[in-house]
């Protein structure tokens, strides 16, 4: 396993739209492997694989129960809204205010090829959404609400 480099907003990967995965290959068990090592490392509550430089849809979220692998993920449900504070790896020091569904489901496979769904609330259904955004090459900042300002930051 090894801890990858998180490409910051400025960078052109950020801002492209991400291939799906036809096929499970070693290569993409160990970025799955890096990506969750990456993330623990990071302190993140979710990292998508064109933070670390690939073109390709997969994410991982850090749920209460662990780590969720998402391969070809899609938002098939999204239930009620928040606004609530976002960050983002890719994107130190700043946050903002989104306007989010409050509880979102989604539909990917895992690294064994099998299709699963997962539901996530709160922190884990924003987590979801700004991830899948990713994959677009979408930024949380594109659709914030509000940025908050460095003396609100400082708080
Ligand atoms: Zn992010």
């Amino acid at each position: 396993m090894a801890i990858l480099n998180i490409v910051k907003e400025g960078d052109p990967t950020l801002r492209k739209v991400c291939r799906p995965v036809t096929e499970i290959t070693p290569r993409i068990i160990q970025l799955l492997d890096d990506m969750q090592e990456t993330l623990i490392d990071s302190n993140g509550a979710g990292l998508a694989a064109p933070q670390v430089g690939i073109l390709r849809r997969i994410a991982v979220v850090d749920m209460e129960d662990g780590i969720v692998e998402l391969i070809n993920p899609e938002i098939i449900e999204t239930e009620g809204e928040q606004e609530e504070l976002e960050g983002c790896l890719s994107v130190p020091d700043v946050w903002g205010i989104t306007h989010r569904p409050a509880k979102v489901t989604v539909r990917a496979m895992n690294r064994n090829g099998e299709i699963f769904t997962v539901t996530g609330e709160d922190l884990d259904a924003r987590c979801f959404c700004h991830e899948i955004d990713h994959l677009d090459g979408h930024l949380f900042t594109d659709k914030a609400i509000r940025i908050l300002t460095p003396d609100e930051v400082a708080e």
